[in-house]
């Protein structure tokens, strides 16, 4: 690629970040099964702990595979820079973990993935850190719930259940008005799906484990930044624009300016947290990533065929996807994702808690499991299982009612999905 133009998604997902092996021409990214990396000399690794020269030191922070699929996915989201992490909640975790401290909150959407629900309700308390939970389609609602304390804005670009897109241009600007950075969880999306960046965001998190590796083999998350933020704007982000006295009082926004966060999360973050990508989970989310585009364009086509058949099938009361044109959020998809609203939504079966029960068990070629984002097709009944603490009304509010079902439309023949959901209806009402 000599020439000025830039290349598109299908070449970068192949190519972005990656090069052939230096050492042996290997074509493939190599797995680099290794915790240590050999210093040419005493110089050389004064220079590396002193982050005057980038390099490979110790695997806890980089390591050469994960840091090609760290490449690879800042540059699909169109960002400065990515760390690439354990799992999606450790992304969480790491994307917070800059800008946060005891006493500080963040405002996030009512409208996330139960996981996340937990975790900033309840884990972050023992850092002293806190979530408020706000209705992201009330802007002044968002507004309001700032305050001098808010440190970051949180939200998934489409949340299940519920088929809920968020109006991420609207969200960046109230995060913008007041200073702070709009964090957005792509997972549901995807980078084939929707750039956050784009659109204003300054973090995007991914759990890896989803689409971008896309077959349900390993865990992974990661951490990508725009690079765009004035982190010394105000004094709200000490970590990252005042003197590190780990780092000799380096101050990692003046001296590395775009890449300011992606190396503050690597050099104290991985550093200190510890909550690393190993090469081998890379090495599996590198293979997925090459045809992410290719699934994703399979996962929305069945999931308008199915969401479709199910919304005319009379066993079934209602669909709630953003694909379809009776959404609510039919014209933000169309807006924030023009390439489809994803693949995962949730439907009301006639006959309530006791027929989705009877359905998940009934169906042969759905799996019945607490993922999505896979090449098989997934099903879930929240009430049964994710959702089972919580009491009715708690069901409701959180899109899990129980005749809900959850599907993660799989890359399978749509026939073929269709077929298994009719004969797995027909056992549950009969
Ligand atoms: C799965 C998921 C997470 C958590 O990711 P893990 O890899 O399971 O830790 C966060 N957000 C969304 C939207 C998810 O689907």
């Amino acid at each position: 690629m000599t020439d000025a133009r830039t290349p598109g998604f299908d070449t970068l997902q192949i190519h972005a970040g990656a090069s052939p092996d230096p050492a042996t021409g290997a074509r493939q990214t190599p797995i680099y099964q290794t915790t240590a990396y050999v210093f040419r000399d005493a110089d050389h690794a004064a220079a590396l702990f002193n982050l005057q020269e980038v390099g490979y030191i110790y695997s806890r922070l980089t390591n050469p595979t994960v840091s090609v699929l760290a490449e690879r996915i800042a540059t699909l989201e169109g960002g400065a820079g990515a760390v690439c992490c354990s799992s999606g909640h450790a992304a969480q975790i790491m994307a917070l973990f800059p800008l946060m401290g005891p006493g500080l909150n963040i405002v996030a959407s009512t409208r996330l993935y139960g996981g996340t629900i937990t975790q900033f309700s309840q884990t972050i308390k023992r850092f002293g850190w806190s979530a408020r939970f706000v209705d992201t389609d009330d802007l002044d609602a968002v507004a309001a719930a700032i305050d001098d304390n808010t440190r970051a804005v949180f939200c998934e670009t489409i949340a299940n259940p519920g088929g809920y897109v968020s109006d991420i241009p609207a969200l960046a600007a109230i995060a913008d008005a007041a200073g702070v950075p709009l964090i957005v969880d792509n997972t549901s999306a995807s980078p084939y799906l929707c750039n956050p960046i784009a659109m204003g965001a300054t973090l995007v998190v991914h759990s890896t484990t989803k689409y971008l590796t896309g077959n349900g083999t390993v865990t992974g998350g990661a951490v990508v930044d725009s690079g765009k933020f004035d982190w010394s704007a105000s004094d709200k982000f000490p970590s990252l624009s005042a003197p590190e006295p780990a780092y000799h009082g380096l101050k990692f926004h003046e001296a590395l300016g775009p890449m300011a966060f992606t190396f503050h999360s690597i050099a104290v973050g991985l550093r200190d947290l510890g909550m690393t990508m190993n090469p081998q989970g890379a090495h599996y989310t590198l293979m997925g990533i090459e045809t992410l585009s290719l699934r994703m364009q399979k996962h929305v086509a069945n999931a308008v065929k199915v969401a479709e058949w199910l919304e005319n099938d009379p066993r079934i009361d209602s669909v709630t996807y953003a694909g379809l044109p009776s959404s609510p959020y039919h014209d933000r998809a169309a807006r924030i994702c023009p390439r489809g609203a994803g693949a995962l939504f949730t439907f009301a079966v006639k006959g309530g808690y006791e027929a989705c029960v009877k359905l998940v068990d009934s169906l042969e070629l759905f799996s019945h499991v607490a993922n999505l984002g896979d090449t098989r097709s997934l099903i879930i009944h929240s009430a049964s299982t994710t959702h089972r603490q919580l009491s009715p009304e708690q069901l409701v509010a959180a899109g899990a009612a129980p005749n809900m079902v959850r599907v993660s439309i799989g890359i399978e023949d749509a026939d073929d999905i269709i077929a298994d959901l009719d004969q797995g209806l027909a056992k549950a009402t009969a």
